[in-house]
């Protein structure tokens, strides 16, 4: 029998795992293991995917996936592992004990070498809040090369020859998505002096299988063990000092919410990385386990592949377990010939036959083994956690079966509501009103000095009303984020993506890509902005460039305007229509997309729900600062110089005069040269065709250029029929959005893309017009 036949609250003992690849892998990392005990928490409202619960933590697994394990059922529910109690002790200090070195007596770096480390942990324990702890505001955010995954580095507060990098969460180090790649390369190849690994201590068990393997990589390691406060708070503890000696390097205590150990964890960072003090022990698999057949395979691995790794730049451990699990990249980094290939194999059958389980269930047993042994000795569990008995109530509300749904677009109104009429609408006259004052005075200025028309118009039209009008944009991109990064941080867009799974799996997504995608329904710039979230590359790619399908909020004036003129019986009827087209568009090119573009491997779907927490204030702000940054940033140079560019084509004619008649201009030049391509759609008119272009800019411009060129609203009626105003209205849905969102889709994939996004959106555009042309006619709509 398989996983994906438990009943709710049953639970059952894993036989064997299937699946294959980084899938597989990912499924033994994350603790599901043969011989595991696993309890079904609950399906998703729409039946998948499943909330499991093994070792005390709760993930989130798809019905197809849970079907590729093999279990067999066992009466009652798993009882979470036993308080095994533990004397509890003050943890040592530096120099105390012996170990840490008080008078710097080692081998210390040389004075002036800066200090890097590498900040790694699961996602969710912690990472981001003690990273901004370590380093206060001073931070710098990149890209890692290749990827736009973020790069934070900063210096601890008051070492100013530090450098720590917070790198995307990873469970372990076998690469699985992207992001995860991006992390194990960046502790393989950059090697750092150090790592800090943030362990979450209330999930203890999965957080330090990562803790495993960063021993193995020969650098220096402090292990945080985060979330203390919640620990203690319900009569936990930790024998730290035990553990420092199980594990064989510092243990810290932390809270960084509460700031609590932080600076001592600084401390022992520093120490161990400036006197080069690597972790005193990798030994970790049991010589008694089993008849020692893992230990003797991977001691036997390790002296096989020694002068490899060595050659190869590769920690030796590390390389030889990854040896064993058949690990492609790192085989082929160590060089090894045919015949040692064969011994490899040769030893790994061995063990897998004395063992009896295969090679990467087997290492990955081997890991577990340790760390319920450390467990055992260090920690006294608390029964259930405060915060676990709360998020499972709000979860009955919040995943339940007949609520989430109603729950989810209660919530996601409000945020709409809040940014788009209330928070973010009063930031935007506030910020409107500033714009107009200053426009006001500089133009005063501008005419009292006397500046010529032509600098005088670039000043006033091209680039204060440009530039204005992007700008309008930053409070509701700031304000959506506020309600984003409380949402994310508390842990409720987790449980988001476990409800919606289902729905977006068909399209070839998952879960989580349901809010940027409702996002868009705002505005494309932060919802693709908002995409950055997305664990997987594939989604990230598919999401952004299905959210220019969602209807945004500035294309309402332009339907707003035609529904009036054209429709004025039939209003809601259109609207309605029009956003429903958007979506119907936009799925069925994710169909193609699933089977073309984005064929590859479906997206794997093994994810954590962490308790609720509460958002920490300053990783908020941070966060909101740094979005404003980045948007800016564009907004003052891609959408500034398009702006201007626009301004000049709509200001001068072909012998670069100002254009006395916008007739003259060269966009309606260039508009009058390409108006025939839209004859099919009937819209062939110069005018119609200009004020599209200037769409490009601001979508409310559409009608604003309209209402210039034509006059009142009667102008526009006397060229159109009501058959090809709607050809115009779905044109306008679906052809390229507007350069801001151009701008933000360059930065999230490459100029490639944005041009991709341009074309291709006008051609669904004008293939979906000339349907509606086409098909109308034939219906009798004129
Ligand atoms: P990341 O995903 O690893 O970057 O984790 P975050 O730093 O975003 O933290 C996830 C959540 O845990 C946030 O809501 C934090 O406020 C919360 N959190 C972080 N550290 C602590 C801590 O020491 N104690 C408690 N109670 N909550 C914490
Ligand atoms: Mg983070």
């Amino acid at each position: 029998m398989t996983l994906r036949e438990i009943k709710e609250g049953r639970s059952a003992r894993v036989l064997t795992v299937g699946g294959s690849g980084a899938l597989r892998q990912h499924f033994l990392d994350m603790g599901i293991i043969p011989g595991t005990e696993v309890t079904v928490v609950k399906y998703a409202p729409m039946g998948d995917p499943v909330e499991i619960c093994l070792h005390g933590y709760e993930l989130t697994l798809r019905l197809d996936d849970a079907g590729k394990i093999e279990v067999e059922p066992i009466s009652g529910a798993v009882r979470r592992s036993a308080a095994n109690p533990a004397p509890v002790s003050e943890h040592l200090g530096l120099g105390e004990g012996g170990r840490f070195h008080p008078k710097g007596s080692g081998d210390p770096l040389g004075e002036g070498t800066v200090l890097t480390f590498a900040l790694v942990g699961n996602q969710n324990s912690g990472k981001t809040t003690l990273f901004n702890k370590l380093t206060g505001s001073k931070q710098h955010v990149g890209n890692f090369p290749g990827v736009t995954v973020d790069r934070k580095d900063g210096e601890i507060l008051g070492r100013a020859d530090t450098l720590v990098t917070d790198l995307p969460g990873i469970y372990s180090m076998s690469p699985y998505s992207g992001e995860e790649l991006v992390s194990r390369d960046f502790v393989l190849n950059e090697k750092p002096k150090g790592i800090i690994n943030i362990v979450d201590v209330t999930n203890i068990e999965r957080n330090m299988y990562l803790t495993m393997q960063l021993l193995e990589m020969d650098i220096p390691v402090v292990v945080a063990l985060n979330m203390m406060d919640e620990m203690t708070g319900n009569g936990g503890s930790v024998d730290v000092n035990a553990m420092e000696a199980m594990l064989g390097v510092p243990v810290v205590p932390i809270s960084a919410a509460k700031n609590q150990g932080v600076q001592e964890l600084a401390d022992h960072a520093v120490h161990v990385a400036k006197y080069r003090e690597k972790p005193q022990r990798q030994d970790f698999c049991d010589e008694n386990d089993h008849n020692g057949a893992v230990h003797r395979c991977l001691h036997a691995v390790i002296h096989l592949i020694g002068d490899h790794a060595k050659a190869a730049g590769l920690p030796v451990r590390f390389a030889a377990c990854k040896a064993i699990e058949g690990d492609r990249l790192i085989i082929d980094q160590l060089r090894l010939d045919e015949n040692e290939k064969e011994m490899l194999e040769h030893v790994t059958l061995q063990m897998e036959k004395e063992r009896g389980l295969d090679r990467s269930a087997a290492i990955a047993d081997m890991r577990f083994s340790f760390i319920m042994k450390v467990c055992g000795a260090c920690v006294k569990k608390p029964g259930e956690s405060r915060e676990h008995t709360r998020s499972r109530r709000l979860d009955k509300v919040l995943t339940g079966k007949h609520t989430a749904i109603p729950v989810f677009i209660a919530v996601m109104g409000l945020v709409f509501y809040l940014t788009f009429n209330v928070i973010g609408a009063a930031l935007q006259r506030v910020l409107e009103t500033g714009i107009e004052a200053l426009t006001v005075t500089v133009d005063r200025a501008l005419t009292s000095a006397g500046v010529n028309d032509v600098l005088h118009g670039l000043i006033i039209d091209g680039i204060f009303e440009g530039v204005g009008s992007v700008l309008s944009f930053l409070p509701i991109i700031v304000t959506m984020f506020l309600f984003l990064s409380l949402l994310e941080d508390s842990g409720y867009i987790a449980r988001v993506a476990f409800v919606m799974d289902r729905l977006l799996q068909k399209l070839g997504l998952s879960g989580r890509s349901i809010v940027p995608l409702l996002i868009g329904f705002g505005c494309t710039v932060p919802a693709v902005m908002a995409t950055r979230t997305l664990p997987s590359q594939r989604d990230r790619k598919m999401t952004v460039l299905l959210t220019p399908f969602m209807s945004c909020t500035a294309k309402l004036p332009i339907y707003a305007f035609f529904v009036n003129a054209f429709f004025p019986r039939h209003k809601a009827l259109i609207m309605i229509g029009l956003y429903l087209l958007g979506i119907l568009t936009g799925i069925l090119i994710a169909l193609i997309y699933k089977k073309t573009l984005f064929k590859g491997e479906a997206v794997p779907f093994v994810m954590e729900l962490p308790n609720y927490r509460l958002p920490g204030a300053r990783n908020t702000l941070l966060l909101l600062r740094e979005k404003s940054k980045d948007f800016l940033q564009r907004a003052f140079s891609v959408i500034l110089i398009a702006t201007i560019v626009v301004w000049f084509l709509q200001s001068f004619n072909f012998r670069f005069d100002l254009a006395e008649n916008s007739r003259d201009s060269i966009l309606a030049t260039v508009s009058g040269f390409i108006t025939p391509v839209f004859s099919p759609l009937g819209l062939g008119d110069w005018r119609i065709v200009t004020a599209l272009i200037s769409g490009f800019m601001a979508k409310e411009s559409v009608v604003s250029v309209l209402e210039v060129l034509f006059g009142a609203q009667g102008g526009v009626a006397s060229v159109l029929t009501s058959l090809s105003a709607l050809s115009l209205l779905v044109f306008s849905l679906l052809y390229t959005p507007c350069v801001a969102a151009i701008a933000a889709v360059r930065r999230e994939l490459g100029r490639g893309w944005a041009f991709y996004v341009v074309l291709w959106q006008c051609a669904v555009a004008w293939i979906a017009a000339l349907l509606v042309h086409v098909i109308g006619g034939l219906a009798g709509i004129v």
